[in-house]
């Protein structure tokens, strides 16, 4: 038996592995296991007897190989350098390691989070003298055109600052000291490592007021989800789960996004890598990957690392949190993670819950999600931030009464489902109208710069639910009794539902300009429908015969309205004109 806390193996069971002889080691503590150097998480322990989850694939090690304690929790470094860097579920560059090993990369690899030799330029914003604590901002490093990063004091750190410099600094050298009340010395640098299970306080929780606008008409208009609110999207396999995270990815109104691909297909992350780096950032013209971090674990990576990974995710965002942002983080999908946490459970030999899962799966969810939020950050100045959260579920079938959808919807505000049947029609996305909900539905109005604005846009958008829900139950009854049955006052309806559907809820994820509206353009579109809808019911009730309604070609100006640019807006807001214009002429 060892004394410096190294053990060695007695046990490998796929991704855990267990060791004899880890006198001191802790929970969570990280290892290194076999003569590889795998890199592993003490997740259970009994006396001196650890089990690990293993990183890495455990293929070839045997009982009797060392197992070395590294004394630290899983954490991250963090600090200038992470924007735009594509990460695997433990941070390790994936970008960097395909260059130097090709697209296998060695087991037990180690190439640190942040880059060694970048030199960034630091500027203080506090002087000499100044009395810190943990969270504060001592200065700023410009790290992309998008991102003006803040570097803080690390947590459980303070004292009075020293030797702060301004100047070109590569992550790992000193910026200054603090020197706490009893002399002890702790050096500042560019980068701090936090661990990734636990979450990150803060000083106060805020309500999450404000919505985060996202580009896409079904979400802002009718489910939005608030800065620092959570949301889930579950649908069958191919409704649209991946590509409504990856439009959120390109298109949300977030200073930083991460974006954690989660055991799905390989070549889905492929797209996103060949994707992101092209795509610009609608809000400033820049290339999009200077507000964005990509954490990739998929499917053919080890399984421990998947379920790492949305850990690491999290911690990243909320580190940008910190320093006064608004972030959003994606995460598709997190059943595969579900899965990750069964497959490590099951080689633990715990008592499985529903499903096969472990008991703990609904209060590892919940962990999660409640690391979203609106929040006051810790530290001086004073300032706001904002950690939104989105997962995709992806149930066997569809099925909403999986364990993990149910362990999902008890946490998250906001649901999108997602239906086959919409799918299926080509209707994109398909997020059912009847059963989706958002609880920050309140807070739409306040999305629009101009109040009148979004009180209308508020009152339109419960109007237009009102009407959809009515063409459910009037589709019903043109089924039972057929179309002629229902009043020309019905037939509108219909009309203008399928107008609300087709024109302004279905959005081509792949047009060029169809792809994102913004909230003043959904406002016009849905103007434009609804008055054509309220000028087709006046002129019924004139006695106007219901088909010459129908006839107007204005309709065909409104289909076309999603199409056009943002920067000819009133070519959408003269449609109403045109509306008028028209019906007078049948009238
Ligand atoms: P899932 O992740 O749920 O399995 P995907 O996101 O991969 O499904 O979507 C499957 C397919 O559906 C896509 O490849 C695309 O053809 C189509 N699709 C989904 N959403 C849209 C959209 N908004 N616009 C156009 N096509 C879409
Ligand atoms: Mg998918």
């Amino acid at each position: 038996m060892s004394e410096n806390g190294n053990g060695s193996i007695i046990k490998v069971a796929g991704p855990v592995v267990v060791a004899e002889g880890m006198m001191g080691a802790r929970m969570y503590d990280v290892v290194r296991v076999g003569e590889e150097n795998l890199i592993g998480e003490i997740v259970e322990l009994h006396g001196e007897t650890a089990s690990i989850q293993v990183y890495e694939d455990t293929v070839g090690i045997g009982p009797g190989e060392r197992v070395v304690n590294t004394g630290d929790p899983l954490s991250v470094e963090l600090g200038p350098g992470l924007i735009s860097s594509i990460y695997d579920g433990i941070q390790r560059p994936l970008d960097q390691l395909y260059e130097l090993q090709g697209s296998f990369i060695k087991r037990g690899s180690t190439m640190p989070g942040l880059k060694r030799e970048t030199k960034w330029a630091f500027k203080p914003l506090i002087e000499n003298g100044t009395k810190v604590t943990g969270g504060d901002i001592v200065g700023e490093v410009q790290e992309s055109t998008l991102l003006l990063h803040k570097i803080m004091v690390p947590p459980r750190c303070s004292g009075t600052v020293e030797g702060i410099k301004e100047g070109e600094f590569t992550v790992d050298e000193v910026i200054g000291t603090v020197t706490g009340e009893n002399g002890e010395k702790t050096e500042l640098k560019l980068m701090q490592k936090w661990p990734v299970r636990t979450p990150r306080r803060s000083k106060q929780r805020l309500a999450p007021n404000e919505v985060l606008i996202t580009g896409q008409r079904v979400i802002d208009a009718f489910f939005p989800i608030a800065k620092g609110g959570t949301a889930c999207v579950p649908g069958p396999f191919g409704t649209g789960k991946t590509v409504v995270q990856h439009q959120l990815a390109k298109w949300v109104n977030a200073d930083v996004v991460v974006y954690v691909g989660c055991g799905e297909r390989g070549n889905e992350m492929t797209d996103v890598l060949r994707e992101f780096p092209e795509l610009v950032d609608p809000h400033s013209g820049e290339p999009l990957m200077k507000r964005v971090v990509l954490i990739a674990n998929t499917s053919d990576m080890p399984v421990a690392a998947r379920e790492a990974s949305v850990y690491t995710g999290i911690t990243i965002a909320e580190y940008f949190r910190d320093m006064g942002y608004s972030v959003a983080l994606m995460a598709d999908s997190t059943s595969r993670w579900a899965e990750a946490m069964r497959e490590i459970s099951t080689r633990l030999e715990e008592m499985p819950a529903e499903e096969g899962y472990p008991a703990y799966l609904g209060a590892r969810i919940a962990t999660f999600y409640e690391r979203a939020g609106r929040i006051k950050c810790l530290g001086a100045p004073e300032r706001e931030g904002a950690l939104s959260i989105i997962g995709a579920v992806s149930p066997p079938g569809g099925d909403l009464s999986d364990s993990v959808v149910q362990a999902t919807l008890h946490v998250v505000k906001v649901f999108w489902s997602l239906q086959g049947k919409l799918a299926q029609q080509r209707h994109f996305p398909a997020i059912d109208w009847l059963t989706s909900y958002s609880f920050y539905k309140q807070f739409l109005a306040d999305a629009f710069e101009d109040k009148a604005m979004g009180e209308d846009m508020a009152k339109m958008s419960q109007t237009a639910m009102g009407l959809l829900e009515d063409e459910a139950s009037l589709i019903e009854i043109v089924r039972l009794v057929g179309a002629e049955s229902i009043s020309a006052k019905d037939r509108m309806v219909l009309e203008t539902t399928r107008s609300i559907r087709e024109d302004f809820l279905h959005q081509n994820a792949f047009h060029k300009v169809d792809t994102h509206t913004s909230i003043e353009k959904q406002y016009e579109i849905m103007k434009c429908i609804l008055h054509l809808h309220e000028q087709g019911l006046a002129a019924i009730e004139r006695g106007v015969d219901i088909t010459k309604v129908f006839a107007l070609d204005v309709r065909e100006q409104i289909t076309r309205s999603s199409y056009v640019p943002e920067k000819e807006l009133d070519k959408i807001r003269n449609i109403r004109t045109t509306i008028d214009e028209q019906i007078r002429a049948i009238a």
